[in-house]
């Protein structure tokens, strides 16, 4: 460190000289300039750039990767980690989870969602993907946070045109609190939740409302079998097919899960420049019954990133641990051990998802935004360092991160993050209440 006082660092912006770090399998000094973007990286950037940033930070035994992007998650899913696990994934959703969020507040998923930033950036993850409800609220606690976030209001409208009217409006609401915010951090998308859950004509209006708005749109699709036998007998055609005729799938479109897909489909989704969210650990745990078609995707030329889902279904938001599991589902349902290879999986969790949400080039490199992540080369999971796209995938989780830097804004130093006990304990506060209530009706 330099003459300033460490915790100044925390405060704003500043310009920062990170030395002697790993990075594509060089050692070299990245220079950050204070509006938050990557100005020069090189070996002898410290010595070119003398005196020029205000803190510098020693990234000696680090290896820096730039941030890692959950591409599907419901953030304030935090306040229900480990309420309801081991059930069958409808059983789930009635019995447990919908009757829980009945209950929800816009002030628990503020702080459920403060609690999920803070999860995220001690595991290296710098934007998300996020779907839920009081997003207005979701939307206050990233903007604290200093991470990124696109934001969807998950439109449900159970087929009915009343409750669809209302859904619109939500929609509508949360794009225009997002735009007051004025911060390119948080960006909005449209959020129809699913073909089982939204109509026709409510799948139509998000699209529609998505192209006028210029903004993404992130949905459900195909998690589950029955989902697609439900929609060939509602509709008479495949998911895929049904969001096309809707118009939804453009090239600002995040479908999540994407497990039952057919061939044709993930031809389709290329046409149109889909993003696919992989979703691992929750189709595992919920038993979807089939593993995403990573092949057929590749071979359609599909932007495959990964996501972590809720935590309700996880139960963590760490993308190491996401892609170590991303790896070893494809090897074991597709039974063979070459596909989705270390580097594969790190670049799915990083370039990939940066494309995904439209925020930046997921790279370090000059003029890049400044999202960099020091994972520690001295931790016991990342030694001895034979390959480091193998230890970070297969050995190392979000515990080996040390320092994170978003939009470069340091948010944690050596693994000490700001107020963060206060946002944990506020957020344990209330999924107990929150528990409470529902226990009480
Ligand atoms: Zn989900």
């Amino acid at each position: 460190m330099t003459e300033h006082h460490m915790t100044e660092i925390f405060e704003k912006k500043h310009s920062l000289m990170i030395t002697n770090v790993m990075a594509d399998g060089n050692v070299v000094d990245i220079f950050v300039d204070d509006s938050g973007t990557i100005a020069g990286i090189g070996e002898n950037e410290r010595k070119k750039r003398k005196g020029e940033a205000e803190f510098i930070i020693d990234g000696e035994g680090a290896i820096a990767l730039p941030g890692l992007v959950n591409t599907h998650t419901h953030a304030a899913m935090t306040l229900l980690r480990g309420y309801a696990d081991d059930m069958i994934l409808q059983d789930w959703l009635t019995q447990k989870i919908w009757p829980l969020e009945a209950h929800l507040t816009a002030e628990d998923v503020y702080r459920g969602t403060r609690l999920a930033c803070i999860e995220m950036i001690r595991s290296g993850t710098t934007a998300f993907n996020d779907m839920y409800f009081f997003m207005g609220d979701a939307a206050r606690a990233v903007d604290q946070s200093g991470i990124r976030a696109v934001l969807s209001y998950g439109f449900i409208d159970l087929f009915s045109e009343e409750k669809r009217e209302k859904e619109c409006k939500a929609t509508e609401s949360l794009a225009a609190q997002v735009r007051s915010l004025n911060n390119p951090r948080i960006k909005a998308a449209a959020g129809p939740h699913a073909i089982y859950t939204v109509s026709r004509e409510g799948l139509q209006w998000c699209a529609e409302f998505a192209r006028e708005q210029k903004i993404g749109t992130h949905i459900h699709l195909s998690e589950t079998e029955g989902e697609v036998n439900d929609c060939i007998a509602r509709y008479g055609k495949r998911p895929v097919a049904l969001l096309d005729e809707c118009g939804i799938l453009t090239p600002r479109t995040v479908a999540a899960h994407c497990c039952w897909l057919d061939e044709a489909e993930c031809t389709l989704l290329g046409n149109r420049g889909v993003h696919v969210s992989y979703n691992p650990a929750s189709n595992m745990k919920l038993a979807t019954n089939r593993a995403l078609p990573c092949h057929w995707l590749s071979e359609a030329g599909v932007n495959v990133c990964l996501g972590t889902d809720g935590c309700a279904s996880n139960n963590n938001l760490d993308m190491f641990e996401e892609s170590k599991i991303a790896a070893l589902l494809q090897k074991f349902y597709w039974n063979n051990p070459t596909v989705l290879p270390a580097q594969e999986a790190l670049s799915m969790a990083t370039v990939n998802g940066a494309k995904a949400l439209g925020f930046g080039t997921g790279k370090l490199i000059i003029s890049a935004p400044a999202d960099i992540v020091l994972v520690s080369t001295h931790a016991a999971c990342n030694t001895p360092l034979h390959h480091a796209s193998s230890n970070l995938v297969y050995s190392c989780n979000g515990g080996a991160v040390k320092t994170m830097i978003c939009d470069g804004k340091v948010l944690m130093l050596e693994r000490e993050i700001p107020g963060e006990a206060e946002v944990r304990e506020s957020a344990a506060r209330a999924a107990d209440e929150l528990v409470r209530r529902a226990q009480g009706s």
